[in-house]
């Protein structure tokens, strides 16, 4: 630069000058490197588990960290992550960064104000910063004078284990309290060990301050994982929540580190160990035996990956992120590290630690071990819940097949899941006291193992209920073709109706509004009855007959119901059609009167309902006939509220001054997340913001826990609602 060239401009001073203002961090070329690559240059020192150069290889997990540390479009990383995985690394290089090449204002918070001086003293300054290039240079630079020799500030620079001062940047050190989070904007906002806050609302205080940036912005939370719901967990959820995944190293499947994952035929994958007597000899775990039984089984393929340096390094080199949620924040990215990332760790101690705390747990009734080990091991938020030491339903013995003379309904509810490759299903037959009993719960694998379902409990077609809530379309379909035109007697006449699956859908929405034959309104917690038309048959061979809703109130001995043979005695009676609603054809054209219609809901038993209507030949009982002949494909639809049928699901469950709510045992491990009990307790009760701000109630999902046996009973509250059991008006 000594000697301006040609072409430079005019007046070299005034470049010169301008220069000398901009170029403040010294006559170089920036660092266009990620920061992993910045780090190489630092040696490692004092507190450091690995000491000595950075070699981000070694924690291939890092990688995309810190790359999205760098990405210009990400402003806020979550790195969710178990102890010893060397999380806390992130931040400290990250800083050393920042400081070096990409100065603006810090704020560093972590558990306390000690803690966080303790940490700088001990570790941060001696191990890290002062051996990380070119920075003490920075802190030394004559006071008063920038170190590329610009203007003076007049200021000291200054390391402190509070507070770093340099020529383009401060940075302030401290613990997570409400004195720190009011501090001046900053561009950097890093949060280590965030769940500590709880929910007292810091952490959102401290993002806060990043306002003033918003497009350079960059926050960094860092830490393990909380309690279900707390503030790390909320902001957590806000991001794409990437979970770490590895290549088996015999099929190079990619999947998750899943401690323990189910796969559909009910066998295991993840971390194994023996169980003998050896391992565990009259009882009790001998630790160290069965540690060195463990090892990894491959979701895909079922081989062991053994426990040694070797294969866990396989494991590390195939590491990457997979994103769990498409619809997260895009400026929000969630990494999600297990404590098997860090391939130093043998499998071994890892199931001695969660065996550990399992014990204390079951013999002790000491939790404490459990919850940590969810926590700091797994990085998963804790939730009561989580150790399905939950109560079990409520169980009496009953006998299925026999009579239950209190039974006044008996309804099939189906969950149904992506690409109908999967049912689950619940029968559940109710008294008008609200009592329940469970008389079947089963995972079923297409349609027609539904309606055997139905046949094999003599459940009426209209008292199977489809949850629509994915693919309406398709489910409405199946509900058209699970149906029959049915004759009721109303008074002394024969009437028409059509019959067929309902269609539920749970909804956001607390309540529906209902306005009665005299105009009156009221709220109820499911919609009014809505129908679907999927569009089956051509229109000048359907034919509309009236939907008769299964409502009470209709004098049951008016009524015969057109129903399946040899159904009990007790679901025998009609389906209970209100006076107002028997006119035939009220709905739609006046029925003609085809011989189709005649024998309508007659299936021979041990048949499927797969026909639509028998057909004089009686050979429309397989779906290509039954779409040929005339058909009311018009299906009955309600929606439900969410929140006030889950809380009332949740009483009954709970036996919370609700009615008896039976059902059959289960049989199944404590561990088993695809219990019935597990299932049963899949969901809890939150609190969130709406979009307007608003606090508001919402049952939520517990991640990776299986939840449609909870669903089918959901719809099971909500058949009692729509059927009155629940929430009848007196006098209606
Ligand atoms: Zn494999």
């Amino acid at each position: 630069m000594s000697a301006p060239a040609a072409n430079a401009p005019r007046s070299t001073l005034d470049t010169l000058s301008y220069l000398a203002e901009s170029l403040t961090a010294g006559w170089e070329l920036p660092f266009r490197g990620e920061i992993y690559d910045y780090a190489r240059a630092i040696d490692l020192q004092n507190g450091y588990a690995i000491k000595g150069p950075f070699e981000v290889e070694k924690s291939r997990y890092l990688i995309e960290p810190f790359q999205a540390l760098r990405n210009p479009y990400v402003r806020q990383v979550h790195v969710r992550k178990a102890v010893r995985v060397g999380g806390s690394l992130i931040a400290d290089l990250f800083v050393c960064y920042i400081i070096r090449w990409d100065p603006g204002e810090l704020l560093w918070l972590s558990q306390d104000d000690d803690a966080a001086g303790k940490y700088m003293d001990e570790r941060f300054i001696p191990g890290c910063l002062k051996r990380a290039p070119g920075i003490m240079e920075m802190f030394n630079a004559p006071v008063g004078r920038l170190p590329s020799g610009g203007a003076a500030t007049g200021r000291n620079w200054s390391l402190q284990r509070k507070q770093f001062l340099l020529p383009l940047m401060s940075a302030q050190i401290g613990g997570l309290n409400e004195g720190n989070v009011q501090s001046l904007g900053r561009r950097y906002v890093i949060i280590d060990e965030a769940w500590m806050s709880g929910q007292s609302g810091l952490i959102n205080q401290a993002i806060a301050r990043t306002g003033d940036y918003p497009y350079t912005k960059k926050i960094l939370i860092v830490g393990q994982a909380g309690t279900e719901g707390d503030d790390e967990d909320q902001q957590w959820k806000r991001s794409n929540q990437a979970e770490l995944n590895f290549k088996c190293p015999h099929c190079h499947k990619a999947q998750p580190y899943e401690f323990s994952r189910k796969r559909d035929d009910g066998s295991w994958a993840g971390m194994r160990w023996d169980t003998n007597d050896i391992t565990c000899p009259n009882g009790r775990w001998n630790y160290d035996r069965v540690a060195e039984s463990a090892r990894y089984e491959c979701f895909a393929c079922r081989r062991r990956i053994e426990d040694n340096s070797i294969t866990r390094r396989q494991l590390n080199d195939s590491q990457h992120y997979i994103a769990t949620r498409a619809d997260g924040e895009a400026s929000i990215v969630g990494f999600h590290i297990p404590q098997e990332a860090n391939a130093d760790i043998s499998f071994g101690s890892l199931v001695k630690e969660y065996l550990y705390a399992k014990e204390q747990d079951n013999e002790y009734a000491y939790r404490l071990p459990l919850q940590l080990w969810y926590q700091k091991y797994r990085a998963i938020p804790w939730n009561p819940n989580l150790t399905m030491d939950i109560k079990r339903a409520i169980y009496e013995p009953y006998d299925v097949v026999s009579t239950w003379p209190e039974e006044a309904h008996r309804f099939l509810l189906v969950d149904c899941q992506k690409d109908f490759k999967e049912f689950w299903a619940v029968v559940r037959a109710v008294a008008l006291s609200g009592e329940s009993r469970q008389l079947a719960r089963r995972k079923l694998e297409n349609w027609d193992e539904v309606a055997k379902l139905q046949a094999e409990f003599h459940i009426k077609d209209q008292m199977v209920f489809i949850d629509g809530g994915y693919e309406q379309t398709r489910c409405a379909e199946e509900c058209v073709k699970h149906g029959h035109v049915g004759t009721i007697t109303v008074g002394r006449e024969k009437k028409k109706f059509w019959f067929c699956w309902t269609l539920l859908k749970g909804s956001a929405l607390g309540t529906f509004t209902h306005t009665d034959a005299n105009g009156i309104k009221d709220q109820r917690i499911y919609g009014r009855l809505d129908f679907i038309d999927p569009n089956i048959g051509k229109a000048k061979t359907r034919q509309v007959f009236a939907y008769a809703p299964p409502f009470p109130g209709a004098p049951r001995s008016t009524l015969h119901a057109p129903d399946v043979p040899g159904a009990p005695r007790s679901t025998l009676h009609a389906p209970d059609v209100p006076s107002s609603s028997l006119r035939p054809g009220r709905e739609g054209p006046q029925p003609a009167s085809p011989a189709s219609a005649e024998s309508g809901g007659q299936r021979g038993q041990g048949r499927g309902p797969a026909a639509v209507v028998a057909s004089p030949q009686g050979q429309s009982r397989d779906r290509a006939a039954a779409m040929r002949v005339p058909v009311a494909a018009r299906v009955p639809y309600y929606v439900w509220s969410n929140l006030h049928v889950k809380d009332i699901l949740r009483r009954h469950r709970d036996q919370d001054h609700a009615p008896k709510f039976l059902s059959l045992p289960d049989e199944s491990p404590d561990t088993d997340v695809w219990s019935y009990t597990a299932q049963m307790n899949s969901e809890i009760r939150d609190q969130v913001y709406d979009d307007r701000g608003r606090k508001t109630s919402i049952w939520r999902p517990i991640p990776r826990r299986p939840n449609h046996y909870w669903d089918c009973e959901a719809m099971f509250i909500a058949v009692c609602a729509i059927v009155g059991i629940i929430g009848s008006q007196p006098g209606t």
